[in-house]
C-alpha cells in the first residue's frame, strides 16, 4: 500500500500535484455500487437506469476535473498537460465504474478537436465531456466492415445543407445517443476520396429523419443498433475537415479506437482476473475459481493441464504489460504498432481466459449467468461470449494482423 500513495517516478511536478488531488477525490466521492449488476463497458448499456448511473458518475468525474483534462478550458477541458492517464490510473487504482460515453470520450473528441472547427468544439465537447449527451459511431454498413470504404449511405450537397441517407450497423449505444460520428459518401466515383466526416444529431431527429432499431448480441444484450437515415438534412458546419477528406478523418477515429478502453473502462483489465487485487488483498478471481471447483476428483487448482494452463496466461499477461510499459518510454513506442498489439493481445487474452475459466467449471460453465447455481453468478460463460465482440470491433483482429505485417513488419501485402 506504501508504494501506492506515492507519485509515479516519472511525474512531472503538475502530474504529482494533480496525483495527490484526484486520489483524495476519489476516496471521497467514489460512487457505491448499483443495485443492478454492474457494466464492463459503456457499450453495454441497455436500461435507463444504467444510464443514469454511469452518466451520473462521468458528470461527477468531469466536474471534479478527471475528464478533459488535457484539452484547452475554452473547449470545456482543464488545459493540463499530460494529466488524463493520471486520472486515468488514479480511477484505475480507486476501482471508479465504467464511463458511459465510451465513444464520445474514446474516439469522437479527439477527431473533432483534430479537425473540427471551433465553433463545433465549443458546441460539442463540453456535453461530450460530462456525458450530458452521448454519442455513437456510424461507420460499418451491412456492406461495409472490415473495408470500410465501401460505405455508402450517401451525404448530397444542398446549398449550405447536406441531405443523408443510407443504413449504418452494429452501432454500439445509438439508443442513448444524442450526436453521432458519421462516414459518409459524397462521391460515388472515388472509393477514398469520395468520403466526408460529419457530426450528426440523432436524438432530436429520432421518429422523423432517423430511425434506431436494437440489434441483440449473442449474450442477450441489446447494446447496439442499426440506425436508418431517411433524408437527414444537416448543417454544413457539422462537416469535419473538408469534403473528400473523410477517410483520413476516419483513421484518426480508428487509431484512438484501438486505445479507447484505457480512458473509458480503467478497470476493465482481464489481467486482474490473475493477479491479487493490490487494494482488498484478495486472491485473483481465476484461482479462487479453480480451488473452489473439482476436476476429476480434486480442486481444479491441483489438475496438472489447468496449472499448465494458469501459467501460460500469467505469461501472456506479462507480455501485454510490457507492451504498455512501452507507451512510457519515447524512443522506443510507436503508436500505431503499440495500440494494434494491445488490441490483439488483451481482447485474445481475455477470450482464452475465459475459456480456461470455463473448463474449470466444466459442466457448470453452461448455467446461465441468471442461475442462482451458476458458479462466480454465471461470470465466465458471459464473459467468454462477450470476448467475439472485442476480437471484432473497432476492426477485426485478422484485420490488425494484416496491418502489422504490412505496415510495421514489412511483409507482403495480402491479395
Ligand atoms: C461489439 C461490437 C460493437 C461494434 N460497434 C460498432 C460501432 O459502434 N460502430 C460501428 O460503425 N461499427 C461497430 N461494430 C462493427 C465492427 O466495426 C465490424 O463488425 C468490423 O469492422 C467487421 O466488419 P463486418 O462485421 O462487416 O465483418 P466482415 O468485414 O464482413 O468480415 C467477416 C470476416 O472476414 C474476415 N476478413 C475480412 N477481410 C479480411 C482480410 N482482408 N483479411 C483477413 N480476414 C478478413 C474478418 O476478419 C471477419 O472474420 C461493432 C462490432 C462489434 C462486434
Amino acid at each position: 500500500m506504501a508504494g501506492q500513495t506515492q507519485a509515479k517516478k516519472r511525474d512531472t511536478p503538475e502530474q504529482t500535484e494533480f496525483r495527490e488531488y484526484a486520489r483524495a477525490w476519489l476516496s471521497e466521492n467514489n460512487p457505491p455500487l448499483p443495485g443492478f449488476k454492474p457494466i464492463k463497458s459503456g457499450v453495454e448499456m441497455v436500461t435507463d437506469e444504467q444510464r443514469d448511473y454511469y452518466c451520473g458518475w462521468q458528470k461527477a468525474a468531469y466536474d471534479a476535473g478527471l475528464i478533459g483534462c488535457d484539452y484547452p478550458v475554452e473547449f470545456g477541458g482543464g488545459s493540463r498537460t499530460k494529466c488524463q492517464s493520471v486520472a486515468n490510473q488514479e480511477m484505475a487504482l480507486a476501482k471508479t465504474p465504467v464511463f458511459a460515453g465510451i465513444i464520445g470520450l474514446g474516439m469522437a473528441a479527439p477527431t473533432i478537436y483534430f479537425h473540427g472547427s471551433d465553433e463545433l468544439k465549443k458546441l460539442t465537447l463540453p456535453k461530450l465531456f460530462s456525458g450530458e449527451e452521448l454519442w455513437c459511431q456510424g461507420f460499418s454498413e451491412p456492406g461495409a466492415g472490415s473495408d470500410l470504404a465501401s460505405v455508402q449511405t450517401f451525404a448530397r450537397r444542398d446549398g449550405d445543407k447536406w441531405i443523408i441517407n443510407g443504413h449504418k450497423v452494429w452501432t454500439s449505444t445509438a439508443n442513448f445517443a444524442t450526436w453521432m460520428i458519421l462516414l459518409a459518401r459524397t462521391d460515388k466515383a472515388d472509393k477514398y476520396n469520395g468520403l466526408s466526416y460529419f457530426v450528426v444529431p440523432i436524438k432530436s431527429q429520432l421518429g422523423k429523419s432517423v430511425t434506431v432499431r436494437p440489434l441483440v448480441k449473442i449474450t442477450g444484450e441489446a447494446g447496439f443498433n442499426e440506425v436508418i437515415f431517411d433524408n437527414l438534412a444537416i448543417d454544413d458546419g457539422f462537416r469535419l475537415d473538408e469534403a473528400g477528406k473523410g477517410w483520413q478523418v476516419a483513421m484518426t477515429t480508428l487509431a484512438h479506437e484501438r486505445s479507447a478502453g484505457e480512458m473509458t473502462t480503467p478497470n476493465a483489465g482481464g489481467q486482474r482476473a490473475l493477479t491479487r487485487d493490490k487494494v482488498s488483498g484478495n486472491q485473483s478471481p481465476l484461482i479462487a475459481l479453480a480451488k473452489k471447483c473439482s476436476r476429476n476428483g480434486i480442486p481444479a487448482i491441483y489438475d496438472a493441464h489447468i496449472r499448465d494452463q494458469i501459467m501460460k496466461m500469467l505469461i501472456r499477461s506479462v507480455g501485454i504489460k510490457q507492451n504498455r510499459r512501452l507507451k512510457g518510454v519515447p524512443a522506443l513506442a510507436n503508436p500505431q504498432r503499440l495500440a494494434l498489439q494491445d488490441k490483439l493481445l488483451s481482447t485474445e487474452y481475455m477470450q482464452a481466459m475465459a475459456a480456461i475459466a470455463m473448463e474449470i467449471e466444466g459442466i457448470s460453465s453452461t448455467l446461465s449467468h441468471e442461475d442462482e447455481k451458476a458458479p462466480d453468478a454465471g461470470r465466465w460463460p458471459f464473459a467468454y461470449l462477450s470476448s467475439f465482440g472485442g476480437t471484432i470491433a473497432g476492426g477485426t483482429n485478422e484485420i490488425q494482423k494484416n496491418i502489422l505485417g504490412e505496415r510495421i513488419l514489412g511483409l507482403a501485402k495480402t491479395k
